[in-house]
């Protein structure tokens, strides 16, 4: 495209370019910052049972709140993480931290004892040999039953690389559950359900969005639905915004849901708060 262009577009891509590179450096020097400062703080996104509309769980949500950047959405800073390795102490702090919170919103639990805390973790974090010695730590350390956390991984980082399924047997070792998130979205959705031990499935918010205004998608839904169920798995839906969604994934087969139409992400304080 730029060859096409003429000379003054090439100059003016080259540019863009050089801006991008300069403002990633600074970003990641800001975020290198924030770790080191506390400045980092997680949000809660409740998930709840769509037969009553029991909270049953939340979702932390790391977030980066910078005095002259304003609030820097994870997916600008999270990739940054990855590509920079900031991921691995940010991903423990994330971990330390939900862990902590979740042991308090255990002893909460209006519906007793079933609370789940959800973990976002990454490729890279699966990858660092001591993981699985770093989650038992934090679940130790914070006095949280393992099957009150959930790992959730995305399809990507699902790889079959002999240390990352070895990693993945270890934290079901432990007794926490691994959750596929944003599932449908990757290369081999099917090809990860046949050969790694999942427990959750969490279908993605674009296949939620379709369910209403298209039948394809809705086939496809209803499909996942009967896939896990027939494996044995729970099933979330991602993004739900509306009651009429929430009824249909119900009608469905989905158990849990999670959405802007039942809670955005919360900070602590409101969480305790809700299950009080
Ligand atoms: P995710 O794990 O799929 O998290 C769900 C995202 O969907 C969150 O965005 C949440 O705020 C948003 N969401 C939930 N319900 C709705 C809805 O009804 N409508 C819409 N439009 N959005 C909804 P968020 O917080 O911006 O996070 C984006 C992604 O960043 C996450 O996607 C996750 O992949 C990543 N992430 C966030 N925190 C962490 C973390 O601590 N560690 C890692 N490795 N990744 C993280
Ligand atoms: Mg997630
Ligand atoms: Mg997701
Ligand atoms: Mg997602």
């Amino acid at each position: 495209v730029a060859k096409d262009s003429g000379k003054g577009q090439y100059a003016y891509y080259r540019s863009g370019m050089k801006t991008r590179v300069v403002e990633q450096a600074t970003l990641l020097n800001g975020l290198r910052q924030a770790l080191n400062e506390r400045q980092l703080h997680l949000e809660y996104q409740p998930i709840v049972r769509l037969s009553d509309g029991a909270v049953i769980g939340v979702e932390a949500l790391a977030r980066w709140r910078d005095p002259t950047r304003g609030v820097v959405p994870p997916a600008r800073f999270i990739p940054i993480a990855e590509r920079s390795g900031l991921i691995l102490p940010l991903g423990r702090w994330v971990l330390d931290q939900a862990c902590r919170d979740a042991s308090r919103w255990q002893r909460l639990d209006p519906v007793r004892e079933q609370f789940t805390m959800h973990v976002n973790v990454s490729a890279h974090q699966l990858r660092e040999p001591t993981f699985t010695a770093d989650l038992h730590k934090a679940l130790t350390d914070a006095g949280l039953n393992p099957a009150a956390l959930v790992i959730e991984l995305t399809e990507t980082a699902m790889t079959d690389d002999p240390a990352t399924v070895e990693t993945v047997h270890a934290i079901r070792e432990l007794g926490v559950r691994i959750a596929l998130d944003d599932f449908g979205t990757g290369q081999s959705s099917l090809a990860i359900l046949a050969s790694c031990p999942v427990d959750v499935i969490k279908i993605d918010k674009s296949f939620v969005d379709q369910i209403t205004g298209s039948d394809r998608h809705a086939a496809v839904a209803r499909t996942v639905v009967q896939l896990a169920n027939s494996l044995g798995m729970e099933t979330v839906a991602e993004g739900v915004e509306s009651a009429v969604q929430a009824r249909h994934l119900h009608t469905m087969g989905y158990r849990q849901a999670q959405g802007f139409h039942f809670a955005r992400p919360l900070v602590p304080d409101a969480v305790d708060l809700l299950l009080e």
